[in-house]
């Protein structure tokens, strides 16, 4: 398996490659050469397997420089029941993600029973794991820079603290994240671990981790790694799940299912994509925005535009609150039949006029098939879909998730399978589900006085610069 720049002038590259580096050396993100495919047969092969194996049979399709004992030795190793299944308790921990049916035809597929209650933990978990063999293997250290609105920091930060090998910089915008989520971050004492507070807002966090990664001698001489959703282990690790709530919500490999989820950085979207050109049965993969709905207009109108830091609103379903959606890049270039020229204009209209127009083109009735559509959800919204879940199914979501039911919902349709992907425990967001039932969410205990605990960051402007020379002066292997 060979991987490819979208943009066309990086060199091509391996898993393992890409895995410890973020962008490519031309401004794109990496895919694979060609998308590797399951059948039916195959896929029915499948329903017998365990989380792990499942993982290490899915993962084995991109990976070729990892062989495919060690996989599954990894995958057994990160995906038990110990690890994904104490945040509920549930008798059924050991499926990892269990399928839980809220009524025929609309189920919720739990993704967030790892360390740090959100779904990141099934991708970031995995990536710590794949990192310190990858780098053991090459005899190398690695710093990881990242941004963070919430869950992807925490995710990453439980996924790789006290590994020698690795330090993580983890940036993270001042006051815009829930009291428990700062806590889960800030109250880390592993000397591996540092957050950077920055007095901004998480695309400006963003910003500055690009800016890092393209500055080549920077990123060569400190050894800069990326864990955001642009990183394509995550993406891949991700897939797996989509085979595994298919493959719990039917019989046969001849049904199909349409899944909705909750989208920021088109990160957990994108793998649902991958999923389905890979021959996953999957009729469509429903987009849900918050009142941040780039995403939603683009695929209403066919109008691509992001949004300034002053047009970001800061929202009750905060890891969905972004200006422009780091993994977009990928989706547009399986769109265009992969021609990386039309690409690069595209991006180069994005970069000078901050938006392109795909309605009315060639390539607009494209992106109609692709099964994507999507909707978007207001706090009124998710408030009333907290409370309506809650009252008609018994069960508590999160903020985000119910985005994604509201949404779902708009595109039902009666003979699909509905799979709402449940991206985040509500245990992380109580002042919004306090606001929609009048009681506070379930806290599991192992976060019992989370927000008490000492808390440890580095308070910092949204300077490139001044972050460059702290993660300089701090940087592991150098
Ligand atoms: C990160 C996150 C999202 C958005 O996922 P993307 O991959 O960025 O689209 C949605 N909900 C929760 C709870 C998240 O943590």
């Amino acid at each position: 398996m060979q991987y490819v720049s979208t943009r066309g002038r990086a060199p091509i590259a391996r898993f393992s490659d890409i895995l410890l580096s973020g962008l490519a050396s031309d401004g794109g993100l990496y895919v694979p050469e060609a998308y590797p495919r399951v059948t039916a047969t195959e896929l029915d092969t499948w329903r017998s397997l365990s989380y792990p194996e499942l993982a290490s049979a899915v993962i084995q399709k991109f990976v070729d420089d990892i062989g495919a004992q060690e996989l599954a030795t990894l995958t057994s190793a990160i995906y038990t029941a110990a690890r994904f299944g104490n945040a509920r308790g549930d008798s059924n921990a050991a499926d990892i993600t269990p399928l839980r049916w809220l009524e025929p035809g609309l189920a919720l597929l739990e993704l967030s029973n790892g360390p740090t209650l959100a779904f990141k933990d099934l991708a970031m978990q995995l990536l710590g794991g794949l990192f310190e063999r990858t780098l053991a293997e090459r005899g190398e250290h690695l710093n990881v820079v990242g941004a963070t609105s919430g869950d992807t920091g925490s995710a990453a930060e439980y996924a790789m603290r006290g590994r020698p090998s690795i330090n993580v910089f983890m940036l993270s915008p001042k006051g815009r994240m829930s009291a428990f989520q700062r806590a889960q971050m800030y109250s880390l004492d592993d000397a591996n671990i540092f957050n950077i507070e920055v007095d901004g807002v998480f695309d400006q966090c963003q910003d500055i981790v690009k800016a890092i990664a393209a500055d080549l001698e920077f990123k060569q001489r400190y050894r800069i790694g990326s864990v955001n959703s642009i990183n394509w282990g995550r993406v891949v690790a991700q897939v797996v799940y989509y085979f595994k709530g298919y493959l719990a919500a039917t019989q046969s490999s001849e049904q199909t299912v349409s899944f909705a989820v909750p989208s920021g950085n088109f990160g957990n979207i994108l793998s649902g994509w991958v999923a389905k050109q890979m021959g996953l049965p999957i009729a469509r993969l429903v987009l849900a925005t918050n009142e941040n709905d780039v995403l939603d207009e683009f695929f209403r109108s066919g109008r691509y535009r992001v949004r300034s830091h002053g047009e970001t609103h800061i929202t009750s379903s905060p890891s969905m609150d972004i200006a422009k959606a780091s993994n977009f890049e990928r989706f547009i270039f399986d769109i265009i039949d992969r021609d990386p020229e039309l690409l690069r204009e595209f991006w180069w209209e994005l970069d000078t006029r901050g938006e392109f127009h795909l309605g009315g083109t060639p390539i607009w009735p494209i992106v109609g098939a692709s099964g994507l559509v999507s909707g978007r959800s207001t706090h009124t919204d998710r408030v009333r879909t907290i409370r309506t879940t809650y009252e008609r199914h018994g069960i508590v979501v999160d903020p985000h998730t119910a985005d994604g039911i509201k949404v779902a919902l708009e595109h039902i349709d009666r003979d699909v399978p509905m799979i709402c992907l449940e991206t985040a425990l509500p245990a992380k967001f109580s002042e919004t589900i306090i606001e929609a039932i009048g009681a506070a969410p379930e806290r599991p205990s192992a976060y019992a006085g989370l927000e008490a605990r000492a808390q440890r960051f580095e308070p910092m402007d949204a300077d490139s610069e001044r972050i460059k020379s702290f993660i300089a002066q701090h940087a592991v292997g150098s």
